[in-house]
């Protein structure tokens, strides 16, 4: 084994970096496999794009007759770019995307062929799907699955195959995937905050939720990863000791990139390019071997696919340039984990950013009122929040000692934080001239200037304003956008149309005038929600203890933060704000805690197996070479051996310990797991594996990373630590 490793080393070091051709501009490139509104123009009858456009802009149904048109027309566009193969394309509960490729060739009597493709195959599929979760909703077979077109999402060439973005649901009408969910909560947004908007200027007809997500990953020579069965089964690394140098220097963060990974990048990017993904930003990040790659932001439900497609792109271009693409949230112990913080903002038909400072006192207080109760709603379900984020992987970041901590909170910064201290002042009721005046001026009209300034940015916080946006933290690099996005914007949309209405009743009980009635809302939002502002060390003690104080949840365990998924707050936002039914939310909490189940285990498995089938007869060979060296100073040496051999025999005490420690733990695991595994309750069962057997982990590894310092490195079977992260 140790063979494969110098093998795949002497390799690694002789491997030549694909140069990357990049004489094409990118804004020529850009879009040129998506079936995007200039492609449309060019191959659509003028009908058909309007219908198309009508659909993108106004959610209006597109009907048989233009669905054919534009089936046919995407089939010429497609056949003319080389595509052979049409597919749905759909997020389903995985959190990866699905597809399944059926080739437009089809035969039509007497040995003809043609290539056909028309709108029964566009707007709607039965995918034989009944191997991807469910949750139980699709358990029988009157209620089967289908994907349906999605057109606000552009269709898109990759790999020669025509890709349709689709939402996947039951017959009887349950989402089964990520993107319904996020459809409906970008309807409930855009009604929600249209309504709102409406008391400050009366032309803003439809709101857009933006995202723009920051995607953390680490490159791994391939040929070093193919040695390590940790990283192939599980995306991490389960042991491994620390290199001397780790992330101590700070010299990777922002530095010149490494060749190797610079030709990876720009592969990607001109990939991105073609596939519309607006790839902007690339960096090296903190820990060695990190990376970050970052769009332009976009529309949400087009982000999130975008996030979504470029994961498993990057997979393929990873490949390409000889490395294993990690997007696991901790790869490597001791060092940086990933991360991908979503930047979400909301803006209007009218082009007016609605987290942005304003021109005049009246948009400022737009912007107060938006900041105010995104502020409140993340105050209210900060639970469900957390739940959005929480997975097996993520979970080795968020309260484990890592950006950011298991607890939500908004940073703000210390200007927004007087502004909402004088505001928390507001008189009650009616409000003097003068006041309106003063508070206009010197409170409201202040932010501009305030938000230009807004630059202390702490990292430690779960979820942070920035200037003209809110940027979550917490979400995992490996998640599926669409989660978190979907809770995000139904709570916010729940706490405007909650803010409508107290504000309404204001002006038409009370005969406030609208802007009095929205500073006194106002005024009784921040005074509810200041327990979820933050400005302090989110990483420290000190916090954990204060947010108890405060009433604050700190679900460090997955199974405990999932439960806010089907609390009965949730469920009745949820069917208020039209998001999900009671079965669809409890279909994904099943499916998450199984999941979560499942990690664990086949991270136990592949634990014990490494434990025990590499490093321990690793160990016992290194112990044997010792025993053989003492046995022969004995040789030779006779009586005088003792003190020269007195070393090698600590070592051979010393590697018997640690061999004795390794195996009774892992057999402890085993029967844990057995335990665990019998029993039918999928909550106890989860609770267990987290309390019972994920908490053995670090106790093997331990004693397997000290082995791995005793023991001779040529013998050494895994890639080290240093091998991985500093192999360019
Ligand atoms: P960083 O957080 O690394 O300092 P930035 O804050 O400049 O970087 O931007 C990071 C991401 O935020 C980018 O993907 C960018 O497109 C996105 N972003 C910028 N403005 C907005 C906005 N108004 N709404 C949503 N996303 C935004
Ligand atoms: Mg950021």
């Amino acid at each position: 084994m140790a063979i494969l490793r110098f093998h795949a080393i002497k390799e690694s070091l002789a491997y030549n970096s694909i140069t990357i051709d990049e004489t094409e501009r990118r804004s020529d490139l850009f879009g040129r496999n998506v079936f995007n509104e200039s492609s449309m123009r060019q191959f659509l009858t003028k009908d058909a794009f309007k219908g198309v456009m009508n659909a993108i802009q106004h959610s209006k149904k597109i009907d048989r007759n233009i669905a054919d048109q534009v089936a046919s027309s995407m089939k010429d566009w497609a056949l003319s770019k080389g595509a052979t193969h049409y597919s749905h394309w759909f997020q389903p509960l995985t959190g990866v995307t699905a597809e399944k490729h059926d080739a437009f060739f089809e035969t039509i009597g007497d040995g003809v062929a043609i290539e056909k493709f028309g709108g029964d195959q566009l707007v709607q599929q039965e995918p034989d799907a009944s191997s991807f979760p469910n949750g139980g909703i699709r358990n029988t077979f009157e209620a089967r699955g289908y994907t349906a077109w999605d057109p606000t999402s552009p269709a898109f060439i990759y790999e020669n195959t025509l890709c349709i973005p689709t939402i996947f649901v039951a017959y009887t009408g349950e989402a089964l995937d990520y993107k319904t969910p996020l459809l409906r909560a970008l309807s409930a947004i855009d009604i929600a905050a249209t309504d709102v908007c409406k008391y400050f200027d009366k032309n803003v007809k439809k709101v857009t939720s933006s995202l723009g997500w920051e995607q953390e990953y680490f490159l791994v020579d391939k040929l070093l990863a193919s040695c390590r069965p940790d990283i192939m089964l599980t995306g991490r690394t389960l042991l491994g000791h620390s290199p001397a140098k780790g992330q101590q220097l700070d010299d990777h963060y922002f530095g010149s990139i490494p060749r190797r990974a610079l030709n990876f990048m720009r592969d990607l990017e001109k990939e991105c390019m073609l596939l519309g993904i607006p790839a902007k930003t690339r960096h090296n990040e903190v820990a060695p071997n990190q990376f970050e790659l970052a769009p332009i932001y976009e529309e949400a439900n087009l982000a999130v696919d975008h996030n979504s497609l470029l994961m498993d792109v990057m997979g393929h271009v990873a490949s390409r340039h000889n490395f294993k693409l990690l997007l696991h949230e901790k790869p490597f112990a001791n060092i940086n984990g990933s991360g991908k913080h979503n930047n979400w903002s909301l803006s209007t038909d009218t082009g007016v950013n609605l987290l942005g400072p304003g021109k005049t006192p009246m948009s400022n207080l737009q912007f107060l009122t938006f900041f105010v109760n995104t502020i409140k709603a993340v105050h209210e379900h900060e639970a469900l929040l957390r739940a959005s984020i929480a997975t097996a992987s993520n979970e080795h970041r968020l309260g484990a000692n890592e950006a950011p901590p298991a607890i939500m909170s908004v940073f703000i910064g210390e200007q927004l934080t007087k502004v909402l201290e004088e505001l928390e002042g507001v008189t009650k009721g009616k409000l003097s001239p003068k006041e309106k005046t003063d508070l206009k001026l010197n409170v409201v009209g202040k932010i501009p200037y305030v938000l230009l300034d807004n630059t202390d940015r702490n990292r430690t916080s779960s979820f942070a304003f920035t200037g003209n946006k809110f940027e979550f933290r917490a979400v995992g690099s490996t998640a599926n956008c669409g989660n978190p996005m979907t809770i995000l914007n139904t709570i916010v949309a729940k706490q405007l149309k909650d803010f409508k209405i107290e504000v309404d009743a204001l002006i038409l009980k009370k005969g406030l005038k609208k802007d009095e009635a929205i500073f006194n809302v106002i005024r009784e939002y921040i005074k509810s929600s200041r327990n979820i502002l933050f400005e302090g060390n989110g990483y420290g003690e000190a916090w954990e203890r204060e947010a108890e104080k405060r009433g604050l949840s700190n679900h460090k365990s997955t199974p405990e933060a999932l439960k806010a998924k089907i609390s009965k707050k949730t469920l009745a936002l949820f069917e208020e704000m039209k998001i999900m039914g009671k079965v669809e939310a409890q279909a994904r909490y099943e499916i998450e805690v199984e999941t979560y189940i499942m990690h664990i285990q086949i991270e136990s498995r592949v634990l014990g197996d490494i434990a025990r089938n590499h490093v321990v007869p690793t160990a016992v060979k290194y112990q044997n070479i010792l025993i053989e060296n003492v046995k022969g100073l004995k040789e030779i040496f006779e009586d005088g051996y003792k003190a020269l051999a007195k070393e090698q025999m600590l070592l051979i005490q010393e590697i018997s310990g640690h061999i004795e420690s390794i195996n009774a733990n892992v057999t402890k695991m085993t029967n844990e797991r057995k335990k665990l595994n019998g029993l039918a309750d999928m909550e106890i069962k989860a609770h267990g594996y987290n309390k019972n057997v994920k908490s053995l982990f670090d106790d093997i590894r331990y004693h397997c990373d000290k082995l791995e310092l005793l023991v001779d490195d040529e013998i050494w079977p895994l890639t080290k630590y240093r091998e991985l992260l500093f192999t360019r």
